[in-house]
């Protein structure tokens, strides 16, 4: 398996489930690319009901309904308001016609879409415009943590036997079928049976030959940050962007609320792909017609976000918005599997498609065939929870320790939460308004694979994401128990440093800021 984002976590998930004996190979950390970086939705995709892609909503819907039970800490359902102001590409008729159809796809599992008038929308989220405002309909979807599903998917692939490399590049493929040899970059040579290349916006035809070349648009996406006090909403908000088919999302997250998205053609390196002072600005220019009450002003952005969408081409270059949103599996002359587009919603769909035609290539009859490998089984993930473990049950939902850990750690919380009670320090918030606990760092970094400082501050706590001083008051601090836990050099922190400032100026365009030291200590607990 070449790539750990939500795709790759997927095949690998699922793979090692019905018993094969699996690799993970990532250039990275587990989930570093477009999959830390989406609109964080599970959703089935009203806007795709435009482009008459039914197929993909009524999966997508599918596939959301079956997250939220088979991953509830990680992926909650919410009720989103969709708006129509006058002179929308979709009016209130086609709206409630949309949504009805919506609640159709859901074959009526979901609560269905209620129709507000202008006051009732006002009432339901008193920041809305009233200018032009034609009515809202409030429906079903669900919120995650982008980053946090891709890493629980794969941690579930590991529980079930797969090994995962990270920071491992694969420089090149060769060999044949039932026989591949995978050249890393400064590594030894690997063979395996089969190949899945899941690299998302880098896949090309390096690793695929013919069949890679051309087989992906790119379209960058931005977000930002914002306090919840200076843009308070009540749902995920929901705006038709005029003069395009782009919808606009404002999500309340906490003490934040982010917004985005854009959706612009993107050429280069996807590791550099950036939200330039002028892409913020533009888009808190729109926002603000649909909220003119809400702080939105550039010094108020707290931080940013950028993605790359690996969209499958369709031959004509141009517009990425009117592009599909499925996904394609191609095979290499060689025989290595691709897997490109989709969305994070439907990754598990995907995998089960990729994992099925791996077991058609190198065993067409199993599981009962006579030369199939012992002990494979049929997929199980549309049944098995991502995170083992008892699901934490309301009462425990009161502890305040509880509370700030659950929505990332579910179950594990427990453990987590019995640390920090009997070590005070490891229960301190690391910034006042936010739900991160010391006691996570030394999980991230003891069992959660963190390696480098943006591993734990941009994903796995993601300061850089929700914090004004973007983690900077406690960057020193957990750098140090970084290089302390690989036993390096104090040289090593300087590095960490300064690697995790570079990224930070790349992907939101603000600069780390200067803290004074020595701050508080951060210790590992032993
Ligand atoms: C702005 C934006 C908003 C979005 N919003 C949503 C949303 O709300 N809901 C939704 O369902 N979907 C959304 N998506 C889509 C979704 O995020 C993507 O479809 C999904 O994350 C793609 O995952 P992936 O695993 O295919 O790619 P990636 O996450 O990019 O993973 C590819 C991995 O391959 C690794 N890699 C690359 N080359 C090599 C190599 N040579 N060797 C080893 N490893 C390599 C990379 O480091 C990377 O980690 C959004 C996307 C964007 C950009």
């Amino acid at each position: 398996m070449i790539g750990a984002g939500i795709t790759g976590a997927g095949v690998a998930r699922d793979a090692a489930l019905r018993g094969m004996r699996v690799l993970v190979l990532e250039a990275d950390d587990v989930g570093s690319g477009t999959s830390c970086r989406s609109s964080r939705l599970v959703h089935g995709g009203v806007r795709y009901l435009e482009q008459a892609d039914f197929g993909l909503v009524f999966e997508a819907i599918r596939e959301r309904q079956s997250l939220v039970r088979l991953a509830p800490h990680l992926v909650t359902p919410q009720r989103f308001m969709l708006t129509t102001y006058r002179g929308d590409r979709v009016g209130a008729t086609r709206l409630r016609l949309g949504l009805g159809l919506y609640d159709a796809l859901s074959l009526w599992r979901a609560r269905p879409h209620a129709f507000l008038s202008p006051k009732r929308a006002r009432a339901a989220e008193p920041i809305l415009s009233s200018t032009d405002l034609r009515g809202a309909v409030l429906y079903d979807d669900a919120v995650t943590d982008d980053f946090r599903l891709t890493l629980s998917v794969l941690n579930d692939a590991r529980l079930a036997g797969a090994t995962v490399a990270t920071h491992c590049a694969v420089a090149s493929l060769g060999g044949q079928r039932e026989a591949h040899r995978i050249q890393l970059d400064n590594g030894p040579a690997i063979t395996a049976r089969a190949v899945v290349v899941a690299t998302g916006p880098w896949t090309s035809e390096r690793l695929l030959g013919p069949v890679g070349a051309r087989l992906l648009s790119l379209s960058k996406g931005i977000h930002l940050t914002l306090r919840a006090s200076d843009v308070p909403v009540r749902h995920p908000l929901v705006f038709q962007v005029p003069r395009s088919r782009r919808l606009l999302f404002v999500v309340p997250w906490g003490t934040r609320t982010y917004l985005g998205t854009s959706d612009d053609p993107f050429t280069g390196d996807p590791r550099d792909v950036c939200a330039t002072p002028d892409e913020q600005s533009e888009l808190l220019a729109a926002a603000r017609r649909w909220m003119p009450a809400a702080n939105l002003e550039l010094d108020r952005v707290v931080s940013a976000w950028a993605g790359v969408r690996p969209l499958v081409s369709a031959g004509i270059p141009g517009n990425t918005e009117e592009l599909s949103r499925s996904h394609r599996l191609v095979e290499s002359e060689r025989g290595v599997l691709g897997i490109v587009g989709g969305k994070l919603t439907t990754y598990r769909a995907m995998a089960e498609e990729v994992v099925d035609k791996v077991v058609a290539m190198i065993a067409p009859n199993a599981p009962n065939a006579p030369n199939a490998p012992s002990g494979w089984r049929a997929c199980e993930t549309a049944s098995r929870p991502v995170v083992a473990g008892e699901p934490l049950r309301p009462d425990e939902w009161s502890d305040p320790l509880i509370r700030d850990l659950a929505p990332r750690h579910g179950p594990t919380s427990r453990d987590l939460a019995a640390r920090a009670r009997a070590r005070p320090d490891l229960a301190a918030r690391l910034v006042d308004d936010l739900p991160y606990r010391a006691v996570e760092i030394e999980h991230a970094i003891t069992s959660e694979g963190a390696e480098h400082l943006d591993d734990v501050l941009r994903r796995r706590l993601p300061l850089a994401l929700a914090d004004p001083l973007l983690g900077a008051g406690v960057a020193r601090q957990i750098a140090t128990m970084l290089v302390d836990h690989r036993g390096g050099t104090s040289r090593e922190i300087d590095d960490e440093l300064e690697r995790y400032r570079v990224r930070v100026r790349q992907e939101t365009s603000r600069e780390l800021p200067a803290v004074a030291e020595p701050a508080p200590p951060l210790a590992m607990c032993r």
